[in-house]
């Protein structure tokens, strides 16, 4: 196996992982590489697919220039702050630089233990490595900042969980592994160095542009993160444990856990069978970030000259980021111009009201915009139960989109909106069938489908609609 790495990290002082192999796993099967993300690394995928190749996507054979190493890390974990998580479970294999010039880390998830694992196994079953992978890789589809995944491969080992489950390793690929519980970690430690090693460490690979300078690094992880939580919302995405070890420096989506997509439109829902309280429902995602990066600019404000009013000041422009990327977001998925009026915010939220007064799914309410565009609402209509409140903003919608061509607002609505989502019961359909009859079919489907979510030819019908009654998943599981 040939990987051109270049480890930056384990350049790092040792205080910042811990050296460790991946405990090789007893039969090694593979059961998906992403060619196409092989191919952006400068991957050989067939090499990758090779004996040699599911070895090291195993843990079974360290590949030449890896510099295996478990992350050191802290977190708030529901708000309690554990001074030490760490990769307990995982393995950064190390850095490669891609044909488009970026660096990006290659981990092995479920590679075994750690110094980092207290009580757990280290391994990973194989619901939840496909279920990132097939979310992970949606998110890259639908356009949004995410780890993602290089190839998932069975470990022909039992996971003791609730149940008995079959093992997996996943690869995940990530701009970085650096998260907020990472400067959490050494700022707890009053290791102010090494803040400032990782933080300038994190502004060469992630924001070159804030060289020299801690607060603008701050202001631009917290306007990435804006953002992302923002196209969150926008596709009705649940991260689920939002904790700041679950928060990327980057800004991309990490740390798949029992995410899901809303089908009816609520924005009191929550998915995870730990979030009692509601603290990471949908609704609360763009509190919760801020809370999180509240979390980081106290890692940092020793190393700003204006010290906490500075780190308050820079947390401050964290409002109108979020509310431009969302509204902007919104004002895109009604099929608005970048022309703003007076208005067009009040219209977009009127129609979420109205998709809330009657569950109406997220991903098809929008869809069906473009037939409406196209001059045929009767599928939009039917979203609401024909009801009145949905003509009279359509009329509404209408007048504001009088004058321009329909033939381009129909194009723009359906770049804006998806069609296919993954699901929560065609994931958990998937899942099943891998886990309980090692037919990889469907998952292999899925993942085909939500990989085009923009296109109407992409998979069947029965994939662009909301789960039936019977279909319905109400909780989903980290799986740890
Ligand atoms: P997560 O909930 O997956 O974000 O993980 C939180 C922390 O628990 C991290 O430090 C993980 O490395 C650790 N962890 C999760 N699952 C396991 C496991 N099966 N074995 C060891 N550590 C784990
Ligand atoms: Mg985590």
């Amino acid at each position: 196996m040939q990987i051109p790495f270049d480890n930056s990290y384990a350049r790092l002082p040792a205080r910042f992982y811990a050296r460790i192999d991946p405990t090789p796993v007893a039969e090694p099967r593979l059961v998906r590489i992403n060619r196409g993300l092989a191919e952006t690394l400068g991957l050989d995928p067939d090499a990758l697919a090779s004996q040699d190749g599911v070895a090291a996507l195993a843990g079974n054979a360290v590949p030449r220039g890896a510099e295996p190493l478990a992350q050191a890390y802290a977190g708030h974990q529901f708000g309690h702050f554990v001074p030490q998580l760490g990769d307990g479970r995982a393995c950064l294999l190390g850095e490669v630089i891609g044909g488009d010039g970026q660096r990006r880390d290659i981990q092995l998830k479920g590679s075994g233990p750690t110094p980092f694992s207290r009580n757990g196994d280290g391994r990973a079953a194989v619901g939840p490595a496909l279920r990132e992978y097939l979310i992970s890789e949606a998110m890259a589809a639908l356009g949004i900042p995410t780890t993602r995944s290089l190839a998932a491969v069975t470990t022909g080992e039992k996971v003791y969980r609730e149940t008995i489950l079959p093992g997996a390793v996943l690869t995940r690929v990530a701009a970085s592994h650096i998260r907020v519980g990472t400067f959490q970690y050494f700022a707890a430690r009053g290791d102010e160095e090494a803040v400032r090693l990782l933080a300038d460490h994190a502004i060469a690979r992630h924001y070159p542009a804030a060289e020299g300078s801690y607060r603008r690094f701050l202001d631009a992880v917290i306007a990435a993160q804006a953002d992302l939580v923002a196209q969150w919302l926008l596709v009705g995405f649940i991260h689920g444990v939002m904790n700041t070890d679950n928060c990327a420096i980057s800004g991309e989506t990490i740390d798949y856990g029992p995410c899901a997509f809303m089908d009816a439109y609520d924005p009191a829902t929550v998915f995870s069978s730990i979030d009692h309280a509601g603290r990471y429902a949908y609704g609360n995602q763009g509190r919760i970030v801020l809370w999180n990066l509240a979390r980081l600019a106290e890692t940092l404000m020793a190393q700003l000259p204006g010290g906490e009013a500075e780190a308050r000041d820079a947390l401050g422009a964290f409002p109108a980021r979020f509310q431009e990327a969302y509204f902007g977001g919104l004002r895109r998925k009604i099929g608005l111009g970048s022309e703003v009026r007076q208005g067009d915010d009040d219209l977009a939220q009127d129609l979420l009201r109205l998709m809330a007064e009657h569950r109406a799914d997220f991903t098809l309410t929008f869809r069906r915009l473009a037939d409406a565009a196209a001059g045929d609402a009767t599928m939009l209509r039917g979203m609401f139960g024909d009801g009145g409140g949905i003509d009279a903003w359509q009329a509404r919608w209408q007048a504001r989109l009088a004058g321009r061509d329909p033939a381009s607002v129909v194009v723009a609505l359906k770049a804006a909106n998806p069609l296919f989502i993954p699901r929560n019961h065609l994931v958990e359909a998937a899942l099943k069938a891998a886990v309980e009859a090692q037919d990889y079919g469907p998952f292999e489907e899925l993942l085909g489908v939500i990989s085009r979510p923009f296109h109407d030819d992409a998979g069947p019908e029965r994939f662009t609609l909301p789960a039936r009654e019977e279909e319905r998943v109400l909780q989903t599981f980290c799986g740890t």
